[in-house]
């Protein structure tokens, strides 16, 4: 039974979709003013691991990711460089596309525009308009939050000093302020208008959610997340919308997740803190390490993000590849006499029971580096068979299905996956795990260096090159000093 932490109710229930086997979700996407940060990209992979593990549970998953390409900030930026919104959210939304493909996260079944949904919005906001939810002031149209009871309900927020008919026009504002907020602005100088059947003026950003997830996804729907900054206003005011609107439940599960940070701060564009992936591709990672990273430690848990923690997750990442590749290269004909297929069960029933418990991935991923504790001395002996590797192979199959990290082993020269590599003094998950296999790493790498030391004596530098290449991507840096060859672990290249 799949159990998740609901920010409504402040409590882990058990997940039970409207409809049985499927799953109704919405997430808040991009507000397309600028290229994503990877703290946005945070947000979106626990989405999508979300996603996918529902997937693997066996549900149909429906999943619309809306796009703001109107909005206070895609104005002010709109306007600044002379363009029209369609001209200056069009890079943003293409590399929005682009790098959400690069992380391996599934694309949704739809991305409805905020610009192409007017019409929708202006239904809803007629129809607070009717209820009297709403009212004009001004030629703009705002909510009353003192006549939607259940106002504060997500949040948590206080209305005590609730100052009634308050307004605010801004889409972004603080808890400390709690105010009827704006559905429709009025015309402005500078602002795109429409004209419609409520006056003239262009939507604020928090009715576009609350029109498009009922057009997609119905008037109650299964899941909704996004960031904890998302919260207050914006969930609580979609709530407030769709609930006065429609008279019926909006949601039944609210995941957010916590932010990405830097130095204990929010990383955000506002406060210049912030990288995108491409600064981080550019400085030679991997983006399943990326992913990596940003799934393994709890969605409900603050992830501070530093290069140190990259190479970490990084240094996992390559052990599994390693484990992996060393599966694939057993020849062994003959069955070993442990059992494998017992072992490959408890750790699959591990994985499982870890994401069915409000997605703990720490759990998940403690089965399986267990499994591979187990099972690699087994390959590194030539203790199992070829055949028994099937069942071990297909587990990683499956389950990077949901953590979709593509572990990939790291070669050495002659295409020969010989070993694990390792970093220095970095604890990452399972790190202590390998230390039985470092022993015998060790006389490894002795007798390579003594293999080099021979050919360099015999004048053949080739040969040296390349047991010197052949150690640097396992991860050993060979330093030679006027003591002779040292060696230490480095994080191999090109992993
Ligand atoms: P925005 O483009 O600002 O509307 O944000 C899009 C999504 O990214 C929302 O779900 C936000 O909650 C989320 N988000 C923004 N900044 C961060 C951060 N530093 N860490 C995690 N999620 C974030
Ligand atoms: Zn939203």
């Amino acid at each position: 039974m799949i159990r998740f932490h609901n920010t409504l109710s402040g409590k882990v229930e058990s997940f039970e979709p409207i409809e049985p086997g499927s799953v109704k979700l919405y997430t808040c996407g991009p507000t397309v003013y600028d290229f994503p940060h990877i703290g946005n990209w945070r947000a979106y992979v626990f989405e999508d691991l979300l996603k996918r593990f529902l997937i693997f549970s066996g549900y149909k998953v429906t999943h619309v990711m809306n796009l703001t390409d109107v909005d206070d900030k895609t104005i002010r930026g709109a306007g600044a460089k002379g363009l029209s919104l369609e001209e200056y959210t069009r890079p943003f939304i293409e590399a929005f596309d682009r790098e959400r493909d690069i992380l391996n996260i599934l694309p949704a079944n739809h991305y409805p525009r905020a610009t192409e949904h007017i019409r929708e919005m202006v239904e809803i906001i007629q129809i607070l308009l009717d209820k009297t939810f709403a009212y004009r002031k001004d030629g703009s149209i705002y909510f009353a939050i003192a006549k939607f009871p259940a106002y504060g309900r997500l949040s948590k927020v206080n209305l005590e000093d609730l100052r009634p008919g308050s307004r605010g026009d801004a889409d972004e504002y603080e808890k400390d302020s709690v105010h009827d907020f704006a559905l429709w602005k009025a015309p402005k100088e500078g602002e795109p208008v429409w004209e419609t059947e409520i006056g003239p003026g262009r939507p604020g950003w928090h009715v576009e959610c609350s029109a498009m997830s009922s057009k997609y996804l119905g008037r109650t729907f299964d899941i909704h997340c996004g960031g904890v900054d998302n919260i207050f206003p914006h969930h609580e005011n979609e709530i407030a919308q769709s609930e006065a609107a429609n008279g019926v439940k909006f949601v039944n599960y609210w995941l957010h997740c916590h932010h990405l940070v830097v130095d204990g701060e929010k990383m955000a564009k506002s406060k210049g803190n912030f990288y995108t992936l491409a600064d981080i591709l550019a400085k030679g990672y991997d983006p399943y390490d990326v992913r990596y990273l940003l799934i393994s430690t709890h969605y409900r848990k603050m992830l501070n993000f530093t290069f140190d923690a990259l190479e970490q997750a990084k240094a996992a990442r390559s052990r599994l590849g390693n484990f992996f590749g060393a599966l694939k290269d057993v020849t062994r004909e003959s069955d070993g006499i442990q059992d494998i297929r017992p072992l490959v069960e408890a750790a699959r029933a591990g994985f499982v029971a870890g994401l069915e418990d409000d997605l703990n991935i720490s759990e998940s991923l403690a089965s399986l580096f267990s499994l591979v504790k187990i099972i690699y001395p087994l390959v590194t002996q030539g203790a199992i068979s070829r055949r028994q590797t099937q069942p071990v192979l297909e587990f990683f199959f499956s389950i990077d299905e949901v953590l979709a990290i593509k572990p990939s082993p790291v070669r050495s020269a002659s295409g020969k996956i010989t070993g694990f590599s390792s970093v220095e003094g970095k604890a990452t998950a399972g790190e202590e795990q390998y230390a039985d296999v470092e022993g015998r790493l060790e006389s490894e790498i002795q007798k390579k260096i003594e293999a080099r030391q021979k050919a360099r004596s015999e004048k053949d530098f080739n040969l040296a090159d390349e047991i010197r290449e052949e150690l640097l991507s396992q991860g050993i840096l060979l330093e030679d000093t006027k003591d002779g060859v040292r060696w230490k672990k480095i994080i191999p290249p090109g992993t």
